[in-house]
């Protein structure tokens, strides 16, 4: 439930509503609008059966959230989020470039990579340590010590580092090495790794299921939210389709739709997205028109050569184009690159 205050309420009559809510043991989120405050209610909503909040100084109504979803929701919180990693934000005008190769291989790989997204203004460095393979044959990851190489990288170059985490062991070995946890496609639906990463304080990148819906997806944050990390960035990255052209379908609409409904930030994940290295730039383009965030992009010195999803994976060259052109439609739509 939300409480609307009245235009004219005043900062006495928004304490007292907290004030009441929290000596009933809810908890309170305020968001101060530039005409009204809306304060959103967590808790159990019985416990307010009997206080008659809709009578009291400034209250204007209340208002029920129908969503499935309540704390990932605009309703709950109509202001967008924007996530403070050091100096670096998320969901503001600036757009952000998580950038790397699928899978962490070795410390000239990721040092090399490191240092050349640096020089191109990449913020975030993204590599694999723990890789959920379709066969368990493939490359599994480097685990604890690709954790450890992405941690060096970063401290040479300043990059943030993000990396998927698929376990509580893996959640315990990674706090010491990353900036941002990743959950992946495979795990969005993983509740009690959800519920893991909200008892941390660490951002995370969810990626939406392979054939999650939308609901479904934010049903996904709010198991985290729900422990109280509010930090997420959602991460749109192709769903299953019929189509077999693409390794799976970007669907890009969830941008707008997830910007209306949800006031986490967004970003695209082109790479996985298409499955094809040049299908990504104009994905990309095309995420960063439709009104994303920012963009997680696979790139390897020598994607032939890759452990892991190599014919989707940008070189260096091709990331610099990649840079180029994201920054022509940044300008366009009014974004900052
Ligand atoms: C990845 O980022 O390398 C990855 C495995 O992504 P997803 O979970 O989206 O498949
Ligand atoms: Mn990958």
């Amino acid at each position: 439930m939300v409480i609307v205050m009245k235009p004219n309420a005043t900062k006495n009559d928004i304490k007292n509503i907290e004030e009441i809510l929290k000596e009933l043991g809810l908890g309170v989120h305020i968001s101060t609008g530039s005409e009204r405050t809306i304060i959103g209610v967590i808790g159990d909503k019985r416990l307010i059966a009997d206080t008659p909040l809709e009578l009291m100084p400034g209250v204007d109504r209340l208002v029920p959230i129908v969503e499935p979803f309540k704390l990932a929701g605009r309703t709950f919180k109509p202001e967008s989020t924007v996530i403070r990693i050091k100096d670096v934000e998320i969901g503001s005008k600036k757009l952000v470039m998580m950038a790397g190769p699928c899978a962490v291989e070795s410390h000239e790989q990721i040092i090399q990579t490191a240092k050349f997204l640096k020089s191109r203004g990449v913020q975030f460095l993204r590599g694999g340590a723990y890789k959920p393979r379709t066969s368990p044959y493939s490359f599994q990851g480097l685990e604890e010590e690709g954790y450890r190489l992405l941690a060096e990288a970063a401290k040479e170059t300043g990059l943030l580092v993000v990396s998927e985490i698929v376990s509580l062991k893996s959640i315990e070995q990674a706090v010491k090495y990353v900036d941002v946890f990743q959950i992946g496609a495979r795990n969005m639906q993983n509740f009690q790794l959800l519920r893991e990463v909200g008892r941390t304080n660490i951002p995370v990148v969810l990626k939406r299921g392979l054939a999650s819906t939308i609901e479904e997806w934010l049903n996904a944050a709010e198991y985290i939210m729900n422990e109280g990390n509010y930090n997420i960035i959602l991460c749109e990255r192709g769903i299953r389709t019929f189509e077999t052209y693409t390794r799976n379908t970007l669907d890009l609409s969830a941008v707008p739709i997830i910007k209306e409904i949800s006031h986490l930030p967004i970003i695209v994940d082109p790479s996985h997205g298409t499955g094809k290295w040049n299908l990504v730039t104009p994905m990309s383009r095309a995420a960063i028109a439709a009104g994303a965030d920012g963009l997680i992009v696979e790139v390897h010195p020598d994607p032939k050569s890759a452990l892991s999803d190599g014919p989707q994976s940008l070189n260096f060259d091709t990331f610099n184009s990649l840079i180029d052109e994201v920054a022509k439609v940044a300008g366009v739509i009014g974004r900052e690159w």
